[in-house]
């Protein structure tokens, strides 16, 4: 007689979540526990920045599986329970729920135990003995709550990063009435998703509605009666200090795999500091996978190692990892495209494979265009500005950006050009469809790829 499957996943984020669902689907008598140290079952962190802005009205409406839901897929959901030891010999998990400890033995493990905020050096911030009110990073729904609680007595509001979270906190900053600041270190905004040709004219049209400093760094903080008052912030070229006025801070500056249990397990890290894992989630030890934040896997594109960092790639790992924990078979796609989207502002950019800066010039060759989202002779057209990056080799597409209407559906597109090793030539020869009301003729997904490819055939023929 078959043994009982016994499933035991460390997390309940995106990953851990997703993963419990689809062991359950693959193996409907398997014993599947899930630890987590938080108070919530699985949620959309996603959608924190909307919780503070009053789009979503509370913030539990982003709990996306409920603890009923897990009772009634019979699934063993411990809230509020520390995993402390993993023992790899004995495959028992060791944990803590208050003062009762928890052993938990298991047959296949599954570590989605997600990332924690990483924190530039800035002098004076909050340690755990030295308190500083006004200071936040976005990570948890507590960390949402925290800072909507904190709201109604604040007017100065400063965010370090310029990525896509900083940028969308300080749209939701913005539209709740607070003088908005943010400090990005390099000379542009969301850097890991648009070229600076592309960035540059949102910059362009923030200006009056944000404080905006690139290339500086926040170096050190000021507080009164334990309250922040300043950030100060260095000019990163000439190294000019001055004080920003801010008694809202928020920490936007990326994070770092949370490892600690994965590690001591003796689970391979890669040089990113993530698990690593291959294309069926699995870690370098036998019967524990690894998925989500805390892993790393490679690009699509460069086949470099990364941390992917998007819920769209960890729900993939998670429905990886779940399916093979509980005996299934299922593999991941050689690599990530790290198709992502964003909206601030009311401009919306949407990005699929490596930006300039991640591809070798000799490598790649690009170009733009700009069009509208309806045929010229129809009022109410919106712009949308696209750019590809192709292989100056062999024409293939390595990367899209795009800034406007519908930028995330045309950029999934150009995901799907990539994923399939599509050439320029073909794309732009992709049969779009047309309706004045709905959308032109030629789309500037394949008008961009016009630009590009008569380029890549200068190129070709000049050789
Ligand atoms: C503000 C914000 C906005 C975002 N927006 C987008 C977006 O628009 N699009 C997108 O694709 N991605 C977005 N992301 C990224 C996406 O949300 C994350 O990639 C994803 O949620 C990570 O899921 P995870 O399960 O790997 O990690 P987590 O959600 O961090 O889950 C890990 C869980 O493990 C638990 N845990 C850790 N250690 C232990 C332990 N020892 N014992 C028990 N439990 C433990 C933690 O409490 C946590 O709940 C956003 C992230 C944030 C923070």
């Amino acid at each position: 007689m078959n043994q009982q499957r016994n499933i035991v996943i460390i997390g309940c984020g995106a990953g851990g979540g997703t993963a419990a669902q689809f062991a359950r689907k693959t193996d409907r008598k398997a014993s599947i526990t899930v630890f987590e140290q938080g108070a919530y079952p699985q949620y959309s962190k996603c959608g924190l920045p909307y919780v503070i802005s009053g789009r979503i009205p509370n913030s539990t409406d982003l709990i996306e599986f409920s603890e009923e839901w897990f009772n009634k897929a019979a699934i063993t959901l411990m809230l509020h329970t520390t995993v402390e030891e993993i023992d790899g010999v004995n495959k028992v998990v060791k944990a803590n729920q208050g003062n009762k400890s928890i052993e938990q033995p298991y047959s296949s493990l599954i570590i989605a135990t997600g990332a924690h905020p990483s924190v530039p050096p800035i002098r004076h911030l909050p340690t755990e003995k030295h308190e500083v009110e006004g200071v936040f990073c976005l990570r948890t729904l507590d960390d949402a709550n925290r800072i909507i609680d904190a709201l109604t007595k604040k007017t100065y509001a400063t965010i370090v990063g310029a990525g896509l979270i900083g940028m969308e906190m300080a749209d939701c900053l913005h539209s709740r009435g607070m003088k908005v600041t943010i400090v990005e270190a390099l000379p542009q905004i969301v850097s890991t998703v648009l070229d600076k040709d592309m960035s540059q004219p949102i910059q362009d049209a923030l200006k009056d509605k944000i404080d905006l400093f690139t290339n500086h760094f926040a170096t050190s903080i000021d507080q009164q009666k334990g309250k922040i008052t300043h950030l100060t912030i260095s000019n990163g070229e000439t190294g000019e200090e001055q004080k920003i006025k801010t008694d809202l801070l928020i920490i936007a500056t990326g994070t770092t795999p949370e490892t600690v249990l994965a590690e001591r397990l003796g689970c391979t890290l890669g040089k990113t500091g993530g698990i690593k894992i291959n294309e069926k989630a699995e870690t370098s030890i036998p019967d524990v996978y690894g998925v989500g934040d805390c892993t790393e896997y490679h690009d699509f594109v460069t086949k470099r190692s990364i941390l992917t960092g998007l819920g769209s790639i960890v729900v993939r790992q998670g429905i990886t990892a779940g399916i093979n924990a509980a005996g299934g078979s299922y593999t991941l796609p050689p690599g990530v495209l790290l198709t992502s989207t964003s909206e601030f502002f009311g401009m919306e950019i949407a990005s699929v494979g490596p930006t300039s800066q991640h591809l070798d010039d000799a490598q790649s060759i690009g170009g733009k265009f700009t069009g509208s989202s309806l045929p010229e002779y129809v009022p109410g057209g919106k712009p949308i500005t696209m750019k590809i990056l192709i292989d100056k080799k062999d024409g293939c597409v390595l990367g899209a950006q795009a800034v406007g209407s519908n930028a995330a559906l045309r950029i999934n597109t150009m995901a799907c050009a990539i994923l399939n090793r599509m050439t320029v030539e073909s794309l732009r020869k992709l049969e779009t469809a047309y309706a004045p009301p709905i959308a032109p003729t030629l789309d500037v997904t394949t008008l961009v790829c016009d630009v590009v490819a008569m380029k890549y055939n200068r190129m070709k023929r000049s050789l």
